[in-house]
């Protein structure tokens, strides 16, 4: 389904697999814990438009802020309640479950999920990329804003982008064999969940801390989930029929996992649909927002 990589993505990746290591994750978590600005969703989906992605060769000529309505719009018409859980698998994908999984899930997405999803859903579409404001000011390079991310602290899965280009192998965490972080658990409990794990910085991770601490998000869980892990794509997204990081998921993590399908495939797939009409849908999403992310976020 991935096609082949330019020079600007490969350099891209081959800084993120060798820079993100625990140390550098541990700081940023550090770092971001104090905000340096106050502003609306609205206000940060302006300030997008500045952003351009260099690890998405889709996105590239195209703002990021017509890439917010673009995927929330997909998501909202997509109706995606209605549709069965299996149907957001391929087949050899679906078949490749572990049996307990395939057979705890209920036939649809709105009996998993709840039906407000088709509300709140649409929203994390809109909201999702807001993170890579980072990416603005300049104050971060892009290979710790953009990019399919991967835990830290445990080895490196071979179901990761460019795994087999090695350049992990230059990253301090991973460069002596006998590193614990060379391990598939590392630091992590067996089935602990993905909540615990240093996950490498980036938008989703940023986002999902802002969304966090503000005190007036009514967004469920699973909304605050897909931000922070929509581009956990050696998980979400086989490669070569391998599925990364089982050995850390959590029985919730399999549970989210159809809704993190779901929505990346809109978030992927509506990238050639005809460039939104953002003045005219603004007015659609703004009571949302002020239901479920009223007033100024802490950044
Ligand atoms: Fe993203
Ligand atoms: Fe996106």
């Amino acid at each position: 389904m991935r096609r082949h990589y330019n020079a600007l993505e490969i350099e891209t990746y081959r800084r993120m697999h060798t820079m993100q290591t625990v140390e550098f994750v541990t700081a940023q978590r550090a770092r971001y814990a104090q905000p340096t600005s106050h502003m609306t969703i609205e206000e940060a989906l302006h300030l997008l438009e500045r952003m351009v992605d260099e690890s998405d060769p889709d996105a590239r000529h195209e703002s990021q802020l017509a890439h917010a309505f673009q995927t929330a719009e997909r998501v909202r018409h997509t109706h995606l309640a209605q549709r069965t859980v299996q149907s957001v698998f391929g087949e050899h994908e679906w078949e490749q479950l572990p049996a307990h999984v395939r057979t705890a899930y209920p036939a649809t997405l709105g009996e998993l999920y709840g039906p407000e999803m088709d509300v709140w859903l649409p929203l994390v579409g809109l909201i999702h990329d807001c993170g890579k404001i980072l990416g603005v000011t300049g104050e971060l390079p892009q290979w710790a804003i953009v990019g399919d991310t991967f835990p830290v602290g445990c080895a490196f899965d071979r179901a990761n982008i460019m795994y087999e280009l090695g350049f992990w192998r230059q990253n301090p965490d991973w460069s002596l064999a006998t590193s614990p972080c060379r391990d598939i658990l590392g630091r992590y409990a067996r089935h602990g969940g993905f909540r615990h794990l240093l996950m490498s910085w980036g938008h989703d991770e940023y986002l999902a801390r802002v969304l966090e601490r503000h005190a007036a998000c009514r967004l469920p869980p699973e909304a605050i989930y897909v931000v922070r892990f929509h581009s956990f794509y050696p998980w979400h997204t086989p490669r070569a029929g391998t599925r990364g990081y089982a050995a850390l998921a959590s029985d919730d993590d399999w549970r989210c996992l159809p809704l993190l399908k779901a929505f990346q495939q809109c978030d992927l797939y509506s990238k050639g649909d005809e460039p939104p009409d953002v003045p005219a849908l603004f007015p659609y999403y703004r009571p949302l927002l002020d239901a479920y992310l009223p007033g100024e976020l802490a950044w």
